[in-house]
């Protein structure tokens, strides 16, 4: 396991399919630029506004079965039929020039990363009834009637995962959420923990100004 740097934060982003995940993460990644997306290998096919390498590297069964094979991913789940991934390289990538990593990936990958990184920040979007999941996911159009009614009916499977996550959003009205959600981040990066160094640090300064004689001028 890789203790995380003081700073750095690992936020772990789920819900039910059409809750609006993707739409929050979108939000988060225009505002915070030094928080990584992580970008996924699926071997589901892309959606037609989706490109290769931006929402996901989309790879056929067998080159994911050879990176699974080759322990290339930090976690791996199938999801809705489909196999996704996160890569190690990807984590790897964000440690090395950025200030934290978003994962949007399911409970089952949660619980991995959470498993491998303790410190990382796990995040449950709701909509605010099953009922608008559904106007939602519909809404979206991007999946057939047999996928659409696969994804609702996994739901409530991964609602009832909740708890595995530290905070719940709840995304009824869409800045409302947001807000929520960038308030985590926010205070996230406030911790304690996070800023032991710094805290150190100053206390070493304080000490070597505030000597004894050193205030009044002294040496
Ligand atoms: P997910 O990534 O969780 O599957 P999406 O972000 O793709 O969900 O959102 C599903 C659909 O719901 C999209 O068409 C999106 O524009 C819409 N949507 C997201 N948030 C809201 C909201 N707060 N109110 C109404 N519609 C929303
Ligand atoms: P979609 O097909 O709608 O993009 O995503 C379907 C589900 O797969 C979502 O819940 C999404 O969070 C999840 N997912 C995306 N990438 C990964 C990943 O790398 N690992 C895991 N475990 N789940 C993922």
């Amino acid at each position: 396991m890789v203790a995380p740097s003081d700073e750095f934060v690992m936020l772990i982003v789920s819900s039910p399919s059409g809750a609006g995940k993707t739409t929050l993460c979108n939000r988060l990644r225009e505002e915070f630029g030094d928080i990584r997306f992580s970008v996924s290998h699926t071997t589901r096919l892309a959606r037609p506004n989706e490109v290769d390498g931006r929402e996901y590297h989309f790879v056929s069964d067998a080159e994911f079965e050879r990176m699974v094979r080759e322990r290339a991913f930090a976690e791996w789940a199938a999801v809705h039929d489909r196999r996704y991934g996160t890569s190690k390289r990807e984590i790897d990538a964000a440690r090395a020039g950025a200030r934290g990593v978003l994962f949007d990936i399911d409970y089952q990958g949660a619980r991995q990363i959470k498993a491998h990184y303790p410190d990382a920040v796990g995040v449950f979007v709701l909509p605010p009834s099953l009922e608008e999941l559904e106007r939602r996911l519909r809404g979206r159009g991007t999946e057939s009637e047999e996928a659409t009614v696969r994804r609702l009916a996994a739901a409530k499977r991964e609602i009832a995962h909740y708890g595995l996550f530290d905070y719940v959003v709840v995304n009824d009205e869409l800045e409302r959420a947001y807000e929520r959600l960038r308030s985590v981040v926010v205070a996230e990066r406030c911790r304690r923990a996070r800023h032991a160094q710094r805290c150190e640090e100053l206390l070493t300064q304080t000490l070597e100004t505030t000597r004894p004689g050193r205030a009044l001028g002294e040496e």
